[in-house]
């Protein structure tokens, strides 16, 4: 079994973006060799997001209007910024998006339904973040 590890750093302009990795994540899986096996692909903070779905721009609002709806940022609202931090909002969003995606290996290319591509979702950003990609199989 061979097992390759690579991380991606992210740095985002806005404080909440949604990025299509999976070009990096396909590069990845090329420089691993592997052409039968498992792809992780997680988060390594925890208010950003690992998650599959629709690379559609609209799609992408919507997401962003949802979580937004669901925890808006508010400074005052939430007892986890009582610590002095103004990120209790990201952490929820974070967890309703995800933290990881699994994807299998068939015949060196990722298995993807239809349409399903990966996203980082960074709900606090403008600031070095990483994921981890970790490719087992042979
Ligand atoms: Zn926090």
């Amino acid at each position: 079994m061979i097992s390759y590890t690579e991380y991606l750093w992210f740095n985002t302009r806005d404080k909440q973006e949604f990025v299509n990795v999976t070009p990096r994540v396909e590069e990845a899986l090329k420089k691993s060799g592997i052409k039968e096996g498992l792809c992780l692909v997680n988060a390594m903070h925890i208010t950003s997001s690992i998650f599959i779905n629709d690379d559609e721009e609209g799609l992408h609002q919507d997401f962003g209007e949802w979580v937004e709806r669901l925890a808006p940022y508010n400074k005052a609202k939430y007892r986890h910024n009582l610590t002095g931090e103004d990120n209790a909002d990201a952490h929820l969003k974070r967890t309703i998006m995800g933290r990881e995606v699994v994807v299998a290996i068939t015949k060196g290319k990722l298995d993807f339904g239809p349409w399903e591509q990966i996203f980082y979702g960074e709900f606090d950003g403008q600031r070095k973040k990483r994921v981890l990609v970790k490719i087992i199989g042979e």
